[in-house]
């Protein structure tokens, strides 16, 4: 009996894992086309400097609407796409759209803006990533300083010697880097002195409970004191409360990013945004002769 019983359960489990295994294969299958047909969408999330208020730059964030099953969300399909390699054109394509667009936005006269794009350790690691981010930004005329990148802590820590290499290498393109979900992964402090990054972003995990949370405080405080005494800029991600942004104003850090200001759009509707908040030259200045 019992050992009948046991045998249900084994025979129970081992359904489960081929179910499991069977929908990873059909979601990785399922990506893998909408990667080829371009059926992957992008979503903005507005950035803005704490201090004055204005909106500095946006979080590109990759969508994917399955035909049947309708938005699958990325912590998913980001997952499926790694450990399946698909990653590395789902990063070309998000890379390559996203110049395209924020070209189209410069060249309309919106902004100035800086787009940041996230990336994978598995692209990172490619010898050809620095050329491959080259020739996006020559196919697309965007220029170096209208990108960020965001790479992950994790990562860093597992190949430190080569991704300093790397790292350094799209610094000389003129882009800017950006270290995300800051503070969930181990970098010592002597390796993020190395780090060729310019921005700390501090993870929304320790922004959820401020400004009660006593060691979420503590330890977004020790993150601006550090990133600012390295000459690094801070951005907080998650902000979704005024009290929030207020206690994060009050730390000095430098961006907010989060639900309170913004949740992440589509283009059509951050292209309104950005033309709101675009600051037009005024006639006077069009005009320097007059002032002459
Ligand atoms: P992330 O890079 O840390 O992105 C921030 C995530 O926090 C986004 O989730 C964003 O929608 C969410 N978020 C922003 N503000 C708030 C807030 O105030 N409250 C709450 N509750 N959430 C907020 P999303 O879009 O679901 O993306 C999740 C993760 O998927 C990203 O985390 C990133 O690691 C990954 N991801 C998304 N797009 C790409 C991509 O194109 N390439 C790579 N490699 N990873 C991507
Ligand atoms: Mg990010
Ligand atoms: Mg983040
Ligand atoms: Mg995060």
């Amino acid at each position: 009996k019992a050992k009948e019983a046991g045998r249900d359960q084994f025979c129970f489990y081992e359904a489960r894992l081929t179910e499991k295994a069977r929908e990873k294969m059909f979601l990785e299958t399922e990506l893998r086309t909408a990667i080829a047909q371009g059926a992957l969408s992008l979503n903005f999330q507005p950035q803005f400097d704490l201090a004055n208020g204005q909106m500095v730059g946006s979080e590109v964030l990759a969508r994917w609407r399955h035909p049947e099953r309708g938005m699958i969300p990325p912590t998913d399909f980001i997952a499926i796409a790694e450990e399946s390699g698909l990653i590395l054109p789902l990063g070309e394509w998000v890379l390559r759209e996203a110049c395209l667009q924020a070209e189209l936005w410069r060249q309309a006269g919106l902004g100035p803006h800086r787009i940041a794009v996230n990336v994978s350790g598995l692209q990172i690691e490619r010898d050809d990533f620095v050329a491959t981010v080259a020739g996006i930004l020559a196919e697309t005329g965007l220029p170096p300083d209208w990108l960020e990148l965001e790479v992950t802590e994790t990562y860093m820590m597992r190949q430190p010697e080569k991704s300093v290499r790397v790292l350094e290498g799209l610094r000389g393109l003129g882009l800017a880097l950006a270290l995300d979900d800051f503070g969930t992964g181990q970098s010592s402090l002597s390796y993020l002195k190395r780090l060729p990054v310019q921005t700390l972003k501090i993870d929304r995990s320790f922004i959820t409970d401020l400004p009660f949370g006593e060691n979420e405080a503590a330890i977004t405080r020790a993150i601006v004191a550090l990133g600012h005494s390295l000459h690094l800029e801070v951005l907080a991600e998650g902000v979704e409360t005024p009290a929030q942004a207020d206690f994060l104003r009050g730390l000095g850090c430098d961006r907010g990013q989060g639900y309170m200001y913004s949740r992440p759009v589509d283009a059509a509707t951050f292209e309104n945004i950005l033309r709101k908040t675009t600051v037009y030259p005024s006639a006077k200045d069009d005009t320097p002769s007059a002032a002459l």
